[in-house]
């Protein structure tokens, strides 16, 4: 395990984390000022404070970008509409490049509209990336496929699990990785065996912690901060380090009625002690 004690020099923050109190320019003053070596921002908030701004900004603060959220969504309109999907996958990369993130994350999608047809979903997407990694391979931006969380197979995800997503990665060829949200994968009885997988692949391209609340009382956004829910998050991440991952550890909290609700300060300096008390 790596020296926590070496202040946030691993950590980044996922801007959904304070995204019910800052906007995408408060969020990386915040961050810098905390110490946080990166973040992570979400592409509504990139768009509301403008590309070239926020790259502007993101460099003067030195900060890394671990990610950009989120790509994906190939089954929004089925396959008909795909080129549509493809597009606005397009401009994604493109932000990225803009930003200097280490990739894009897919959120790959769920069902298509009026669809019962899981496997045909997983081809559209399966498709979809396909015809976005050329444009992703020339502006060196890597695609990182998130495994969601079962219960988002309808309308997020149809990618549910680490080995589906390696799996793809295995098809799709170069350019392509995964990232993994302890969130969505943590009750994977195969996740130390796919971890590995994806480690001895070069593959593993981001890692997300937050925690699972017992009980859950939103489906998406009451995620918990590390440390008062039941994920082994050390188990976790000395498998993720096993594997030979050497990025940030990004904190991901959706959670409206309770970190959402406190000062953004105050979620940074907690997200700082519980890294390094219990990540
Ligand atoms: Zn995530």
């Amino acid at each position: 395990m790596r020296d926590l004690a070496r202040d946030a020099r691993w950590l980044s923050i996922n801007t959904a984390t304070t995204r019910g109190q800052w906007d995408l320019r408060q969020a990386i003053d915040g961050v810098a000022r905390a110490g946080i070596a990166g973040i992570s921002p979400w592409r509504d908030q990139l768009q509301a404070m403008g590309v070239a701004a926020a790259a502007a900004a993101i460099r003067a603060n030195g900060l890394v970008v671990t990610g950009l959220c989120r790509g994906g969504m190939f089954t929004e309109f089925d396959r008909a509409g795909l080129a549509r999907a493809l597009d606005d996958n397009r401009r994604a990369v493109d932000e990225a490049a803009a930003i200097g993130a280490r990739c894009l994350v897919l959120v790959v999608g769920g069902l298509a509209p009026r669809s019962r047809d899981l496997a045909a979903a997983r081809a559209l997407v399966r498709d979809g990336i396909a015809a976005l990694l050329p444009h992703a391979r020339a502006a060196g931006v890597p695609l990182a496929i998130e495994p969601l969380h079962p219960m988002y197979a309808a309308d997020r995800a149809c990618i549910n699990t680490l080995a589906e997503a390696n799996d793809l990665c295995d098809a799709l060829g170069e350019g392509v990785g995964v990232a993994i949200d302890v969130y969505h994968v943590w009750w994977d009885r195969a996740l130390e065996r796919e971890i590995a997988r994806a480690g001895r692949a070069g593959r593993i391209l981001a890692y997300h912690v937050c925690d699972w609340l017992v009980p859950t009382r939103d489906l998406l956004l009451d995620r918990g901060m590390m440390g008062d829910g039941v994920i082994d998050l050390k188990r976790i991440r000395s498998w993720i380090e096993a594997a030979g991952y050497a990025g940030s550890c990004e904190v991901e909290i959706f959670s409206r009625e309770n970190w959402w609700k406190r000062p953004g300060e105050e979620v940074l300096a907690t997200c700082i002690e519980r890294y390094r008390r219990v990540c």
